[in-house]
């Protein structure tokens, strides 16, 4: 069971498998490979440019806010006179240029030393008058030192920064400060600086203050709120630059950049959802993919083509080497391509091995239809010719021949010069006939001539002249020998072969009670 599966796997298979094995884990491989790199490409490439995008815009806003700063300072140097007089039109007059002029606050004021609102821009927040109480007030009165305020919500219910500068006399006597402010959930410099920057696949950025709260986000909702457990935001308190990917509070994957703004201790965050980045990702592997196949397919076809070469000849090897019984075996496998080292070993080796077997069944063959002490046929080769004649009903002539008193020679000179004698009779009769003539020696010191197409007569002359050529013959020791001679013919009266070598014995039986050395001839 087993053996018969496995005998389904040939060599052209096995290499085919194997390298279809080969060039699949490739390509697997490869494309794993360059869907990483693709990811990390795409990956990379959006965190720098992140990391550039807050970069410019944490620039932005520090030179606004240096710009404001200016400003103020450049207004309190105005005031000074102003609020020591108490002139309280050209204060309003200043608060009024100084929010139309430079359109960066949303708001501006002066405050006394006592807290106390001496002049507002715009006058329908209706503040004058009204005494502060923020901490980023009394911190502003108390530092005397130009201020950025955390976001507050103001007495007039705005979520707001401020901006202040502090207003001193030409002798350096401190008189209040005037302040600025830009609101954070409503139309500003700051969101127009940060506003028309927004993608429309999930980008977004925010702004945090130093205390975490977001002062700047898309959605409005969520200025005010504080963020935590964020690395971007950790970061860039600590005033670092950079890019890395976090989850956002939704528990969404973003790629981050990240940048200080130096003048305030606020961080700006600029990110884009990792999943929005990458969704272009399998578009394009499978743009490679489609460029990989053609290629693919022409390796697989050329691995085909050589696996088809490569197991050819062993292939037609293997499958002559079954039928190696059949007779153009040899020439079959000589035909054979064996073009590289194994095969061409292979195909030597059958081939030689082939050879050396017809050698061996000729041997065989031989041996089987020769009499070893004289080299003639024997009695087998001479029953398969007798066959073949009466299969191809060839007409023949049979001599059955036996040498006179043998026994005496024997008995005189010893049996080893008796065969010496055989032997020697049996070259001597063999030189004097035609090729197609079958000598073979059908028992001790008896022959049978087989002579095809040959008739009667032919062969009574034959007989008559080998029965001369013995008699005139000098054997070594003995002397002479003489023969006595039955002839008989195929088809004559006797209806199958083995009747006529009857016959022939019959002659020769006949040929000895004349008185041996002659011949007789087998007749009605
Ligand atoms: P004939 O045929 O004339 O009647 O007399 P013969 O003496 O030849 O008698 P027969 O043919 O009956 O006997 C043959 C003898 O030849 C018998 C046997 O001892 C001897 N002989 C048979 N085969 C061999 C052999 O291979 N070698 C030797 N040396 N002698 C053999
Ligand atoms: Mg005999
Ligand atoms: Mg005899």
């Amino acid at each position: 069971m087993l053996s018969h599966w496995l005998l389904r796997f040939d060599l052209h298979r096995l290499i085919l498998a194997l390298a279809v094995l080969g060039v699949l884990a490739t390509f697997g491989n490869s494309f794993y490979a360059i869907h990483q790199a693709q990811r990390q490409l795409l990956i990379d490439s959006t965190l720098e440019a992140n990391r550039v995008y807050a970069a410019k815009l944490a620039a932005s806003v520090d030179a606004m806010l240096s710009a404001a700063q200016g400003q103020l300072a450049y207004s309190a140097d105005q005031l000074a006179p102003l609020l020591q007089a108490n002139d309280v039109k050209g204060l309003e007059q200043e608060v009024a240029q100084l929010r139309d002029r430079t359109r960066t606050f949303n708001s501006v004021a002066i405050v006394n030393t006592d807290a106390v609102v001496v002049a507002v821009s715009p006058e329908t927040l209706k503040l004058k008058g009204a005494r502060l109480t923020s901490p980023s007030a009394r911190q502003s009165l108390a530092s005397q030192q130009p201020l950025i305020s955390d976001p507050l919500v103001s007495l007039t219910g705005n979520y707001l920064i401020s901006l202040s500068y502090p207003v001193f006399t030409a002798d350096r006597r401190y008189l209040g400060f005037v302040a600025g402010t830009i609101y954070l959930q409503s139309a500003s410099v700051l969101s127009n600086l940060l506003g028309q920057h927004y993608y429309q696949d999930g980008s977004y950025l925010y702004v945090v203050d130093r205390q975490k709260t977001l002062i700047y986000h898309p959605d409005p909702q969520r200025i005010g709120q504080k963020i935590s457990d964020n690395a971007a935001v950790d970061q860039v308190l600590q005033g670092r630059r950079g890019a890395q990917a976090v989850l956002n509070t939704r528990g969404t994957e973003m790629l981050a950049g990240f940048a200080p703004v130096a003048n305030a201790g606020w961080g700006i965050v600029a990110q884009r959802p990792t999943r929005a980045t990458l969704a272009g990702l399998d578009q394009q592997m499978l743009d490679i993919l489609k460029g990989m196949i053609p290629v693919t397919l022409f390796i697989l076809f050329v691995i085909w083509l050589s696996a088809t070469v490569i197991s050819r000849p062993l292939r037609q090897l293997a499958n002559r080497a079954r039928l190696m019984d059949q007779q153009e075996a040899a020439s079959h496998i000589s035909s054979i391509r064996a073009w590289y080292f194994e095969a061409a070993q292979l195909k030597q080796a059958i081939l030689k091995g082939l050879g050396l077997l017809n050698t061996k069944i000729d041997q065989l063959h031989t041996d089987s239809h020769t009499d070893p002490m004289t080299g003639l046929f024997n009695r087998r080769a001479m029953q398969q010719m007798l066959d073949d004649y009466q299969a191809q009903s060839r007409p023949l002539s049979v001599i059955a021949l036996d040498i006179d008193h043998f026994k005496a020679i024997n008995d005189g000179f010893g049996h080893h010069v008796g065969d010496a004698a055989i032997v020697a009779l049996a070259a001597l009769m063999q030189q004097e006939l035609r090729a197609d003539a079958a000598l073979c020696r059908s028992g001790g010191e008896e022959f049978l001539l087989l002579l095809p197409g040959v008739t009667l007569e032919q062969a009574r002359g034959i007989a008559e002249r080998l029965r001369l050529t013995v008699a005139s013959h000098e054997m070594e020791k003995i002397g002479s020998i003489t023969l006595s001679l039955g002839v008989a013919h195929w088809p004559g009266d006797a209806s199958d072969l083995g009747a006529v070598l009857k016959q022939a014995d019959k002659a020769l039986y006949q040929a000895k009670y004349r008185g041996r050395n002659c011949v007789v001839v087998a007749g009605p």
